[in-house]
């Protein structure tokens, strides 16, 4: 039920020209995983190679993302991945304030469907939008808030020629790891 709800939701957005974001898209990108995951990642939105496939992180950010979660015991088939938005920004220039409005509902939906009980939010743009500006020092901590515990870190993006935010990336998802642990 709750699968094919979020099925629905996809082909939603697939059809959506809710924002201008719908001109440019190849391929819209929904998000992809578990229904019943307790843990979701949120990024900020489609780049190039997501944008061809319509799957969420499977270009050089999702690789190390992918690496950093197996590091950390974290399989990608127990979590579900999306962004905030769910079309790629042209040139994968950061989302417009008036596009994540636009684009907020699905992200929404998918979480009042799947309700994670943790929400690890990768970079600015999902800091902001989940939990308002980011502050220095909130990130790889967690904060408790309507019964979710949300979890910010960096995007993997920005540690892609960065060998010191890959590790800062590897040590958050184990931290969060032990977290989730600590409550199952
Ligand atoms: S970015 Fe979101 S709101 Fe804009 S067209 Fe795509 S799905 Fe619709």
């Amino acid at each position: 039920m709750k699968a094919e709800d979020l099925a629905l939701i996809a082909d939603e957005i697939r059809r959506c020209q809710l924002c201008p974001l719908h001109r440019g898209r190849i391929k819209a990108v929904p998000g992809e995983g578990s229904s019943n995951a307790k843990l979701i990642f949120i990024g900020e939105a489609p780049g190039a190679e997501e944008d061809r496939q319509g799957r969420p992180f499977v270009g050089a950010a999702g690789k190390l993302l992918n690496d950093a979660m197996a590091g950390a015991g974290i399989r990608r088939e127990d979590v579900f991945i999306t962004n905030v938005i769910k079309c790629r920004p042209p040139g994968n220039r950061e989302p417009k304030p008036e596009e994540v409005e636009a684009c907020q509902i699905y992200l929404k939906r998918q979480m009042d469907i799947i309700n994670p009980r943790f929400v690890c939010l990768l970079g600015n743009t999902a800091i902001k939008a989940l939990l308002g500006s980011p502050r220095p020092g909130m990130r790889g901590k967690s904060f408790e808030k309507n019964g979710r515990i949300y979890f910010p870190t960096i995007h993997p993006a920005a540690a892609i020629y960065n060998p010191r935010l890959k590790l800062v990336l590897e040590i958050h998802l184990s931290r969060l790891k032990g977290l989730l642990d600590s409550q199952s």
